[in-house]
């Protein structure tokens, strides 16, 4: 068969009410019909474009066998978060475009086969910690790339304690992502099988602040590693930008999300509903601000980016599912000003038109101003999702943790930064997918263990 079995999706007219999952995931019969896809490929591609290195033709084995439990056994050898990287990760750029079906038609539906195995299993508990040699490492920032090297390192008999800012864990997991596209329910099973085994959470930590990286040191952790990840939020630097809700897209996400705001009265996080929204930017923040938007209630949610379509950085699916949200698309468009009424709250958002010249440094063609074409767009409400820096706090508190001039740590090889005993990963170091934080989380891991056989 050359086309993919279509992932089941809930109606975009009764889905934009709620924030119930989008996605429905394969049925029993779906799953069987693209398991049989697999070519079971002798020199398996797919598994080199999994930066966790997932033995996928294994694990996809097993459910063509109808045999999920085994399948899931095979993901949790290098995967400790299946059922989130099922949903969220982009594939179709990693592990599916290596697939060699891909050449002549559809690759295989990696992702949503990985979702199937890892729910139908999440009931499985393994409720017996993983005995450890009593080493003690702590991980900074409870992210993709935090609990991949904690997970790891735990698996392999390291005493692991995660400290993590917030009031819960999972990082964007649980701030950013919403629950349409990943229910905290999921994210909730997959942590709590990683605590299960042994890992202990310390929640509300801020390290560099509530404790230092030497504090660690001094409570006896032999190593580090620092998954602290992006959240700092890039503005555009245009006038008006301070007007009243004009929100960051983090403030606004971290609100709905991880301070449950969506959910009254159950939880009693102030939001303001905009009714006409505009959204700044292209990208995965970008669009789930934009559906956000919609379902507190919007009459109209615009999204204004600076290139094409084609350029935009967000998952392809993340956008028709948009589109079909109603989230109108306004490209080669960028704001130059906000104006405010009388009270400085934003009433509308003066743009400039824009066309593609040559390539910049990120490959893509470069956008240029079409003088004389600013017009106006009517708005009560501004997100802006213009991208996430690296987060300074740590770096800034600590001296002798030197930073590269875009505020990324810096490392060498074997993940080590300037500091002996602690290492980065994540988005703290580049990057940009949950995948690839935790691929970064996966190699940090074996080099600590390195560097502890050399130390201890
Ligand atoms: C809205 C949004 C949607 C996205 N959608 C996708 C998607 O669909 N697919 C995809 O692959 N990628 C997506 N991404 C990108 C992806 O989420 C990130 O690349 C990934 O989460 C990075 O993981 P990390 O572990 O490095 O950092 P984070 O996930 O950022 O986790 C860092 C954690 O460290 C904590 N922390 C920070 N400083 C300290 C400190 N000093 N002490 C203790 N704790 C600290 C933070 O509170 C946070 O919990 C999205 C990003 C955003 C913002």
């Amino acid at each position: 068969m050359l086309h993919k079995i279509k992932m089941p999706e809930r109606d975009p007219q009764t889905r934009k009410r709620d924030f119930k999952q989008v996605n429905t995931g394969y049925t029993r019969d779906e799953m069987l019909a693209e398991a049989k896809r697999c070519l079971q490929c002798r020199k398996p591609m797919c598994i080199y474009g999994c930066p966790v290195e997932v033995n996928i033709p294994g694990f996809i084995k097993y459910l063509f066998q109808d045999n999920p439990k085994e399948a899931a056994k095979v993901l949790s050898l290098k995967n400790n978060l299946p059922a989130v990287c099922g949903r969220v990760c982009p594939q179709e750029n990693q592990c599916e475009r290596a697939c060699i079906l891909a050449k002549k038609g559809e690759s295989i539906s990696i992702g949503n086969l990985e979702r199937y195995a890892a729910d139908a299993t999440s009931k499985d508990y393994n409720n017996t910690p993983v005995e450890n040699n009593g080493i003690k490492i702590a991980i900074v920032g409870s992210g993709p790339a935090g609990l991949t090297c904690g997970g790891d390192l735990l698996k392999m008999g390291y005493d692991v304690t995660v400290y993590e800012s917030l009031h819960d864990a999972g990082g964007v997991l649980r701030y950013g992502i919403p629950e349409f596209r990943l229910p905290k329910d999921i994210l909730n099973i997959e942590i709590n099988k990683l605590k299960n085994i042994g890992m202990k959470i310390i929640l509300n930590t801020l390290i560099g602040r509530t404790k230092t990286v030497q504090n660690l040191f001094d409570d006896g952790y032999k190593a580090i590693f620092v998954a602290v990840g992006a959240g700092l939020p890039v503005f555009p630097k245009i006038a008006g930008e301070n007007l009243n809700h004009i929100y960051c897209s983090n403030e606004f996400l971290v609100r709905v999300n991880l301070m449950r705001s969506f959910d009254f009265p159950n939880y009693d996080t102030p939001i303001y509903k905009g009714k006409n929204v505009v959204v700044v930017g292209g990208g995965n923040t970008a669009m789930d601000s934009a559906r956000t938007a919609v379902r507190l209630g919007a009459d109209s949610v615009k999204l204004v980016y600076r290139r094409t379509e084609n350029e935009m950085p967000a998952r392809k699916e993340e956008q028709i599912h948009a589109k079909e949200e109603g989230v109108e698309f306004i490209s080669l468009t960028n704001p130059v000003k906000f104006i405010g009424d009388e009270r400085k709250f934003v009433k509308t958002v003066e743009c400039i038109k824009m066309e593609l010249g040559k390539p910049d440094e990120s490959g893509r063609q470069h956008p240029h101003e079409v003088t004389g074409s600013n017009y106006m767009i009517d708005a009560d409400m501004v997100i802006l999702a213009l991208g996430l820096h690296p987060n300074p706090i740590l770096s800034s508190l600590t001296n002798g943790l030197h930073s590269d001039s875009r505020g990324y740590l810096a490392i060498d090889e074997n993940y080590m930064t300037s500091i002996s005993g602690i290492f980065a990963g994540g988005d703290i170091i580049g990057g940009g997918t949950v995948i690839e934080a935790m691929g970064m989380g996966k190699k940090a891991a074996r080099a600590i263990v390195e560097y502890l056989k050399k130390t201890e």
